[in-house]
């Protein structure tokens, strides 16, 4: 279905952005939305800005390349997952998708807004909305659904940038290496639907931490603050795999994602004061 030669992927349109002059090598595929009405309005938008894309993928699954595939593009900005403790774009290639996130419900119609009565575009149906918690903590909230075309178009072009670069060996959300400051692409993108193309998620490099509790149990919190819920306990000794530590007010802190097993999924937030580097 699509092909990528000198970094570049076929069919797609190109739309040329911001981008580093030196090769970098890809870990990871780092997924986003636009947050946006239209994905020409988007694109206008990251023309007049410093961000940018590798790709942009529209509602109807049809891509737009801004930046080649082994050249740094920014879109992750303050960011960090497992030994990379900033700077993911150095290490990335970001996916961003057509979507507006959270909508907000006047009626039986669901509006954009960047701020509270500043309504962006057209609004959407109940149809085209999903309502739902951020694993990262918030309120519920409505979510604008990602059709099933674009969700296919997205995994297609992951599949061939995998193949292409094998040293990928993850694929993440921006909610989950800049937790606290974003929440896309959020919990209405299927991202357990991509981790079959990356089997083993990157485990081989574990980025594991030992409890460091005697005598006691530590805690897993649905947020990262002890003012959040408990999610789970864990014992002295135990053995968990740090993900990203998550960001207050664009400062990072201490508390830190976890997963408690190998497939990668976030468990939780533990506080790294109680955690040893293994
Ligand atoms: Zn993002």
């Amino acid at each position: 279905m699509f092909t990528i030669t000198n970094h570049l992927l076929t069919p797609a349109r190109q739309f040329p952005l911001r981008h580093g002059s030196q090769a970098v090598t890809p870990r990871y595929i780092v997924l986003h939305y636009d947050a946006g009405a239209t994905l020409a309005g988007s694109l206008n938008h990251l023309r007049n800005s410093n961000l940018s894309y590798h790709m942009l993928i529209d509602r109807d699954g049809s891509s737009t390349q801004c930046v080649p595939f082994n050249r740094k593009a920014w879109h992750a900005g303050r960011s960090n997952y497992r030994d990379i403790s900033e700077d993911v774009n150095a290490h990335a290639i970001g996916i961003s998708m057509a979507n507006r996130g959270a909508v907000n419900k006047y009626g039986d119609r669901y509006w954009l807004e960047y701020e509270v009565g500043q309504r962006i575009g057209d609004p959407l149906t109940a149809d085209q909305v999903v309502r739902g918690y951020h694993p990262n903590g918030g309120s519920e909230r409505y979510w604008e659904r990602f059709p099933n075309t674009q969700v296919a178009a997205c995994r297609e072009i992951c599949r061939s940038l995998i193949e292409i670069y094998p040293t990928i060996v993850d694929v993440v959300g921006h909610d989950e290496i800049a937790i606290g400051r974003k929440v896309d692409p959020g919990p209405a993108f299927p991202m357990a639907s991509l981790y079959d193309l990356v089997p083993d998620r990157g485990w081989k490099e574990r980025h594991l931490y030992r409890v460091n509790t005697p005598g006691e149990t530590l805690n897993v919190r649905r947020g990262p603050g002890s003012d959040t819920d408990i999610n789970g306990v864990l014992q002295h000794g135990q053995l968990v795999y740090g993900r990203s530590f998550a960001y207050q007010n664009g400062t990072a802190t201490k508390w830190l994602s976890i997963s408690l097993d190998e497939r990668h999924v976030q468990n939780g937030f533990v506080h790294a004061d109680h955690l040893e580097k293994v």
